[in-house]
């Protein structure tokens, strides 16, 4: 397995490249910004590209999508529910003060229970709405690992002030949906270092 998360674009979102080293399949998630570099990883070590999973329509984790889908030819997939955020990218792009993206309707639904992902890395969609409407987490439960977008931190949880936020929501998905998961699940967050489960669950101030 080949597994690299990096922080990428001016709000450093956690852009995650996952391959299988015997296939030379690989998927990105959440390509926010500098696709040169993201592509330039895939293509070093001879990946093909086959998914682009974005954890919702913010402008730092859907930013460079189409931009890596025109140089692999991969789909993008992402939750219906947040298709309003793609309509307003230009005002996304106003309150970070960078140009406004390109974008496009995805080719794909992440849809709560679907499986996405590789053949030997498969991962389960888990719809958490609250930091907005169609955030999902990617339960790669093989690995024990659930890539979490901005629901939740290591130390925190996604803000909700945003369009499309909730906060009782965030903390009912973040309770039902992800605490469900096995202590030992390695949490990757949309921005910053990783965590586990068992330590949010422990030490989170936002869930007690
Ligand atoms: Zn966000």
């Amino acid at each position: 397995m080949i597994l690299e998360t990096f922080p990428v674009g001016p709000l450093q979102c956690n852009c995650t490249i996952l391959a299988d080293e015997n296939t030379r399949e690989a998927i990105v998630i959440d390509p926010g910004d500098e696709i040169s570099r993201i592509h330039g990883r895939l293509q070093s070590q001879g990946l093909t590209l086959k998914q682009i999973l974005i954890t919702h329509a913010h402008i730092d984790h859907i930013g460079g999508a189409l931009k890596l889908k025109s140089l692999t030819g991969a789909p993008i997939f992402l939750n219906e529910d947040d298709l309003p955020l793609l309509q307003i990218m230009a005002e996304q792009a106003a309150w970070v003060g960078v140009p406004t993206p390109e974008t496009a309707p995805p080719d794909e639904a992440l849809t709560d229970g679907h499986l996405v992902g590789l053949a030997n890395y498969p991962a389960r969609v888990i719809h958490t709405p609250g930091h907005t409407q169609g955030s999902i987490c990617l339960h790669f439960e093989p690995l024990k690992m659930v890539l979490a977008g901005d629901t939740l931190f290591a130390g925190s949880i996604g803000r909700t002030d945003l369009p499309g936020g909730n906060y009782d929501q965030i903390l009912d998905s973040i309770q039902t949906r992800l605490l469900t998961l096995a202590d030992d699940t390695k949490v990757v967050p949309g921005h910053g270092p990783a965590t586990s489960i068992g330590y949010e669950r422990k030490a989170n101030p936002f869930l007690r």
